[in-house]
């Protein structure tokens, strides 16, 4: 069933018969492990195949967090491009720049979580190829979205209609996560390679162990059956009529939101949206995080952003009706906002994003993070 699950992802972002027969892959716990994994297994090829110790990977401001994760594991050195103003795609020219004869990898992201964001794959591609490192596309969010937007009728757009897969030369590792859009359950990712020799690198082999001879693929040992059947199962039942059926509607929804949005005064939607749709304030008297607190006290749940201030909502097939009602509450919560005239709602967070986002000690509002970490796992 992994082999499956593996190749039916791999069929969708070209790779299986149709497309480059030698992507291969494995089944992970999520997103975070195949990001992990990718770093990983790509830092270790290069250093055997190119004597590269102090490994360099360049990512963009945008990229998930799960990148630092690994970072902090693995010894990487991250390099850290900005994203261009006005799309918010990858700096494709400080890519460039920033790649050293240590770089093992350009990390893209298709789309990145901040702002839903397609980054120009091709582009990057050419400067991995020039340089001989991997490429790294991140499609933990789109993997089963953007290979369906075309069929769905959906055309526009910076990054969709555009290749971001295995079909452009020089991407050698894709992080799809099967439970996000591909609807299984928590705790399921496909990490795909270019090809077998790449993916040897994620492997450890023990040869001297008393236990006998062990050969592991992953970072986890015992890995949950049960989850990749679910997984499959998930993929079977959707199938591709499912997949494109989804990514019409989800796509149209955040069409629907992204219009909705640009028609509330003050408000400015960010980059050229995919299923994240990520807005800012542009009204000096409306402060987008007091916009959240009020949408909050109105039972809506959308994610702070930094640099810039912002949020986003991101539209699944669970969640696309609601677009219309939270237009209507999106509009009422900017007026609140304004009419408050500054005034923070008591009890709300935007005090606090508003002071974490400005104060120049960043290992102090780390320190405070972690403290929170304490709560929830304490109480
Ligand atoms: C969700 C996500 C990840 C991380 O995946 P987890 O499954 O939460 O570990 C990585 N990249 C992007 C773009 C994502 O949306």
């Amino acid at each position: 069933m992994e082999r499956e699950v593996v190749a039916m992802t791999a069929s969708m972002l070209g790779g299986g018969a149709r497309g480059a027969t030698s992507v291969c892959g494995c089944v992970t716990s999520g997103g975070t492990e195949s990001i992990l994994t990718a770093l990983r297994t790509t830092r270790d090829f290069m250093r055997s195949t190119r004597g590269i110790w102090d490994a360099e990977i360049v990512v963009a401001e945008s990229a998930h967090a799960a990148v630092y994760k690994a970072a902090s594991y693995f010894n990487l050195r991250l390099v850290r491009v900005p994203v261009d103003k006005l799309t918010l795609q990858m700096d494709v020219l400080a890519t460039r720049r920033a790649v050293t004869r240590n770089t093992v990898l350009i990390y893209a992201s298709a789309p990145g979580f901040p702002h839903g964001v397609v980054d120009d794959v091709q582009a990057l591609a050419e400067v991995a190829q020039s340089a001989g490192c991997g490429l790294h596309v991140d499609a933990c969010l789109g993997g089963f979205v953007l290979p369906f937007a075309k069929k769905a009728g959906w055309r526009h757009g910076v990054g969709l209609g555009r290749p971001f897969d295995f079909s452009v030369a020089g991407v050698t590792s894709m992080s799809v996560d099967t439970h996000k859009y591909g609807l299984a359950q928590k705790g399921s990712s496909v990490l795909l390679y270019a090809n077998p020799e790449l993916r040897r690198a994620q492997y450890t082999a023990v040869t001297e162990w008393s236990g006998g001879l062990y050969i592991s693929p992953s970072a986890a040992g015992s890995r949950p059956g049960g989850l990749i059947a679910q997984t499959w199962a998930s993929l079977v039942h959707m199938g591709e009529s499912g997949f494109v059926a989804a990514a019409q509607r989800v796509l149209e929804a955040a069409d629907t939101l992204a219009a909705g949005v640009r028609t509330i005064p003050g408000l400015q939607v960010l980059g050229q949206h995919t299923m994240v749709v990520a807005f800012r304030s542009q009204e000096p008297g409306v402060n987008i995080f007091q916009v959240n607190d009020e949408l909050t006290s109105r039972g809506w749940h959308l994610n702070a952003l930094q640099r810039p201030a912002a949020l986003h909502f991101c539209v699944t097939p669970a969640n696309s009706d609601a677009v219309p009602a939270l237009l209507r509450e999106l509009r009422a919560a900017v007026d609140a906002v304004r009419a408050a005239k500054g005034k923070a709602a008591p009890g709300g967070m935007a005090p606090v994003y508003g002071l974490a986002g400005g104060l120049p000690d960043r290992g102090a509002v780390g320190d405070l993070l972690k403290g929170v970490q304490d709560i929830m796992l304490d109480g």
